[in-house]
């Protein structure tokens, strides 16, 4: 779709998101030349308002973002710019321009995390989760013994609807004994990210 420059007078608002993380880093204005030299170079341009000139995200610095993916939105007056930063994309240092950290996010399963952690500070509290964390360890550790074996048995039938169901159990007690260890998926992420580095 064809971006509409002449609304805001030659320029348009870029929103730049981290393609990973989905964290918002920074705004920016581009006018058709910066859209274009982004799309060129597969650097984030654009035009500086203060400098009045293209302003290649990271030409000083070498903090730039790679971009990943570029679109308009539904009046076609914003752009939405998703890129992977080579580090930190404030000038002040921090990770975006609002001081947040591009922490990774997953979705739902931190929504389910935060729960977790919940119902672990209420063990007087009547939910499941809650009498897991009071059976302790061994019982959490067990429970994704057996979830595990009933994904292995599953997988083995062509029953779709029961092996996703047990999938989401094995991924259930797998975050409540992450968390009955102390831990979080993104130290898990980490590590997996780690070993794909090299
Ligand atoms: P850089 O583009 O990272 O080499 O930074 C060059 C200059 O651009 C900095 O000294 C700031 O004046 C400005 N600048 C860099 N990053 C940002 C940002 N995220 N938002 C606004 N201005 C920025
Ligand atoms: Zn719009
Ligand atoms: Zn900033
Ligand atoms: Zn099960």
């Amino acid at each position: 779709m064809e971006i509409d420059f002449n609304k805001g007078g030659g320029l348009v608002p870029a929103v730049i998101q981290d393609a990973e993380t989905r964290a918002v880093l920074m705004l920016g204005y581009m006018n058709e030349e910066a859209w274009k030299k982004t799309l060129e170079t597969g650097k984030v341009t654009f035009f500086s308002r203060s400098k009045q000139r293209l302003w290649t995200k990271g030409e000083e610095s070498g903090n730039f973002l790679y971009l990943e993916d570029m679109k308009v939105d539904c009046d076609r007056d914003t752009l939405l710019v998703r890129a992977r930063p080579q580090g930190p994309t404030c000038h002040t240092g921090t990770d975006t321009c609002w001081k947040e950290e591009n922490t990774s996010h997953f979705g739902f399963l931190s929504v389910l995390e935060d729960v977790i952690s919940d119902r672990r500070a209420n063990t007087s509290s009547k939910s499941y989760v809650s009498s897991l964390f009071n059976a302790g360890m061994n019982k959490i550790a067990q429970k994704v013994g057996e979830e595990a074996v009933e994904v292995v048995i599953e997988a083995k039938d062509d029953n779709e609807d029961l092996f996703l169901n047990e999938s989401a159990d094995l991924l259930f007690h797998y975050l409540i004994l992450l968390q009955a260890k102390g831990y979080t998926l993104a130290d898990v992420e980490k590590i997996l990210r780690e070993r794909h580095k090299k």
